[in-house]
């Protein structure tokens, strides 16, 4: 028997159900279970436990902060390894690195200790995000569209890898493992036991703008949003959100962006807008503070919920897109269902150094849905709405992102032919046995 300073569980142990679903955030749960799960103590605990999956003919599933949409963590036949209890934090100020457990929460645990710091890690949008699976799929920060993917700023890590080693990655050490960890996501072959960040002086300002349109004027809205988004400064977070915001009764268009540091003329290109008088609400430029941001983020992604998520890179013209995207922006099957279409023009920008890593699937413009239900009940109408949506944009789509999808649902390309044949060689190499399962789901290539 092995012996583990954390806890153990085993199918049919008390407490083993508890353990094995209790952090996962989408209620939406699958019927998959693990063959046990052992909640790590440290990095020593996560080495027996790889060694132990393999004893027991086991593979190894992994999970940091439980908010995988599709419970990516849930896997038949596997220990499940809970890194729960990975949640330091220690930041170097003569390097600027921050080195972080992967169940630190990024909004609520990471920024909060790095404002102490007067430093910033552009962590996901809600603040519970873990970081473990946030940064292993690329990581969609703030301002993702001017500052890169969350991952591009990964300096290091500590991965136990599937022969149960525990081994330093970097650029120039074990570079195969950090090549393929940064964007393969649920599909990396190891377990993160720590990542040391390069953060970023924190912004002294954040201003935004938000202008409410009426579902009627989705179509001018869309068309001169796909033209203006390029002429916006890099400074600046920028989308058009299709919801229904607290006080309306049916869904509008927001066309909401957020400078960071680039003061209130950076958001002057968005004043263009041909049918800006009828906004039903427009606050232009305003003063806001990041905890509101967060705030905002926890109201729209509501705790206890029913989730169906999926999204697309995009690549076509207005004529093309602004047809396909309407009813995904203007009409939600649910009240707190909503939809981003996000720009990423300066991530595109062929002046921007892009390191070389797994992730290598993305276009200038990001759709992603956010289909939310309260009740089983509303779970095939919430299915059909999102299938539906997504045919509408699949001809028009380049590949997904995986922090948003589902391949279990909807297969999709999420790297290039490029990038997929060097993970599988790299994956054929590190993990022969197959101890870490793979992708649920076929990933198209
Ligand atoms: C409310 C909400 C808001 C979100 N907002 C954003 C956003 O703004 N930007 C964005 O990019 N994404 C966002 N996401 C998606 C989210 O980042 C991903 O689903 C991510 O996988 C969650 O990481 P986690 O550690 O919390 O999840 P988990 O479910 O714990 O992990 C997901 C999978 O990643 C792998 N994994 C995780 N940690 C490790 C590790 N340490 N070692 C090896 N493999 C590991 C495992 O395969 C694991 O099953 C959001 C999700 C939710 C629920």
């Amino acid at each position: 028997m092995t012996a583990f300073t954390g806890a153990f569980w085993r199918s049919g142990d008390t407490g083993f159900a508890e353990a094995a679903t209790s952090r996962i955030f989408n209620h939406r749960l699958p019927s998959r279970l693990p063959a046990a799960v052992l909640r790590a103590a440290n990095p020593a605990d996560v080495v027996a436990g790889v060694r132990m999956a393999a004893a027991e003919g086991w593979k190894v599933a992994v999970r940091s902060g439980g908010h995988s949409w599709a419970a990516w963590s849930l896997r038949e036949d596997t220990l499940l390894i809970d890194l729960a209890l990975f949640t330091g934090m220690s930041y170097d100020s003569l390097s600027g690195i921050v080195a972080v457990g992967p169940a630190v929460r990024g909004g609520l645990d990471l920024d909060p200790y790095l404002a102490e710091h007067d430093r910033f890690f552009a962590i996901g949008h809600a603040p519970t995000v873990g970081m473990g699976g946030f940064l292993l799929q690329g990581g969609l920060g703030w301002n993702c569209r001017g500052w890169g993917w969350a991952a591009e700023s990964i300096e290091s890590m500590e991965v136990v890898t599937a022969s149960g080693e525990l081994v330093p990655c970097s650029e120039t050490e074990n570079a195969d493992l950090f090549w393929a960890m940064r964007g393969s996501g649920p599909g990396f072959f190891g377990v993160v036991t720590e990542f040391r960040l390069r953060t970023r002086p924190r912004f002294r300002e954040l201003t935004r703008s938000t202008s409410i349109y009426p579902a009627e004027l989705a179509p001018e809205v869309l068309t001169w949003y796909h033209a203006a988004r390029h002429d916006v400064p890099t400074s600046v977070e920028l989308a058009a959100v299709g919801c229904t915001p607290p006080g309306f009764d049916v869904p509008v268009l927001i066309i909401d962006a957020v400078s960071f540091d680039g003061g209130p003329s950076s958001l002057a290109p968005l004043g263009t807008c041909p049918v800006a008088d009828e906004a039903l609400v427009s606050k232009a430029a305003q003063p806001v503070k990041i905890g509101d941001l967060y705030a905002e983020q926890l109201r729209s992604n509501p705790d206890r919920h029913r989730y169906f998520v999926d999204n697309a890179f995009l690549a076509g013209t207005a004529a093309d897109l602004v047809p396909a995207l309407l009813p995904a922006l203007t009409d939600l099957p649910t009240s707190k269902t909503f939809t981003v279409l996000g720009d990423f023009t300066p991530l595109m920008s062929r002046h921007r150094n892009r390191p070389d890593m797994a992730l290598s699937v993305q276009t200038d413009l990001y759709f992603a849905a956010y289909v939310i239900g309260e009740t089983p009940d509303e779970d095939a109408h919430c299915r059909t709405w999102l299938d539906a949506t997504m045919e509408r944009v699949a001809p028009y789509s380049a590949g997904c992102y995986l922090g948003d999808s589902d391949l279990d649902v909807r297969p999709d390309t999420i790297m290039s032919d490029a990038a997929w044949s060097k993970f599988q060689r790299i994956r054929a190499a590190r993990d022969p046995d197959g101890r870490f399962p793979g992708y649920l789901g076929t990933p198209v290539q």
